[in-house]
């Protein structure tokens, strides 16, 4: 559908911004469902966010998504918060409602339902999370909101890595707790479902793996790496070895998305729709015929 007077601008504000897939999964939703909206990514210069999010209620702008760096300072320029995304202190989605602006988290959904989508409950299970920056954060509210039984974090940066357990302290007090560096092994239990969420490994740094020593990789019965360049990471190459199923980040990328999709516009995908989707995303980001 060709863009008119009534076609529904939404966005993404971010710097840099050029190698976003975004607009690409949007407009496959938009053709999906035959949706009149356009989806533009917004370069913020240094400093300039507080008047790109005045300018999304000059210009009647009807969603906006946030990515590196605003994610966090963005938070102070809106009306409301949805309370998950309050206690992550990241915000990547922002939906008009008739009380304002107001900011979600839709990263840390975009895991749920991706892992939901493959079948993979947490529910009772110990959880490594491998990392501890911004996406960490959401890893770590997913596993308590669905009732994980323990979060293992390891970090190099332990400080950092402690920081959040406030995080489990405001949504899951029940749920054990650990955090130590990377070499900190002893602390992960066997069977653990494992979540990657450093930059290491990311391409061009495809040599990279955030944990060398084979005893992690035997503890593991499921990984996520949220990295989706390369589709395939080292450490997830390095589970194979040991016979352990991981997925990589896109699917997370693609139901983010999908969730800012459905709160801005109230529309829906079904399952074939998600699928199809799914397939031609897959099919652009790794050349697939
Ligand atoms: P971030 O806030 O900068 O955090 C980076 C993390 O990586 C920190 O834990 C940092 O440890 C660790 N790290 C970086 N370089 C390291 C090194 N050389 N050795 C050891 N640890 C290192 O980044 P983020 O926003 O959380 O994003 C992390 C990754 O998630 C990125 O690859 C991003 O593309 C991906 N992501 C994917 C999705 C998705 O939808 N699939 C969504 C969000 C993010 P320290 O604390 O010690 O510095």
């Amino acid at each position: 559908m060709s863009v008119n007077g009534k076609t529904k601008v939404f966005g993404l504000l971010g710097n840099p911004i050029e190698h976003t897939l975004s607009p690409y999964i949007h407009q496959l939703f938009y053709d999906e469902l035959d949706y009149n909206g356009v989806y533009n990514p917004f370069f913020v210069p240094e400093g300039m966010i507080q008047e790109a999010i005045k300018g999304m209620k000059g210009l009647n702008i009807e969603g906006l998504n946030i990515t590196v760096p605003n994610k966090e300072s963005v938070i102070q320029e809106l009306d409301d918060i949805d309370p998950i995304t309050e206690i992550i202190g990241a915000c990547n989605t922002i939906v008009r409602t008739k009380n304002g602006l107001k900011g979600y988290n839709t990263d840390w959904i975009g895991l749920q339902m991706d892992c939901a989508f493959n079948q993979v409950s947490i529910r009772g299970k110990d959880c490594v999370i491998i990392g501890a920056g911004g996406a960490a954060r959401g890893v770590v509210a997913f596993c308590c909101m669905e009732k994980a039984h323990s979060i293992t974090v390891l970090n190099r940066t332990v400080e950092r890595g402690s920081q959040l357990k406030e995080i489990v302290e405001m949504v899951n007090p029940n749920l054990l707790f650990k955090c130590g560096s990377l070499e900190d092994l002893h602390l992960v239990e066997e069977g653990s479902i494992a979540f990657q969420t450093t930059t290491i490994g990311m391409y061009p740094n495809v040599q990279e793996c955030p944990i060398n020593n084979d005893e992690f990789y035997a503890k593991v019965d499921f990984a996520v790496d949220i990295i989706y360049n390369p589709k395939e990471t080292l450490f997830m190459k390095k589970l194979g070895v040991y016979g352990v199923k991981s997925i990589n980040g896109l699917g997370m990328l693609f139901f983010q998305a999908l969730k800012a999709f459905e709160l801005w516009t109230g529309e829906e995908l079904n399952n074939i729709q998600i699928e199809q989707c799914m397939l031609k995303l897959k099919k652009k980001v790794y050349e697939l015929d």
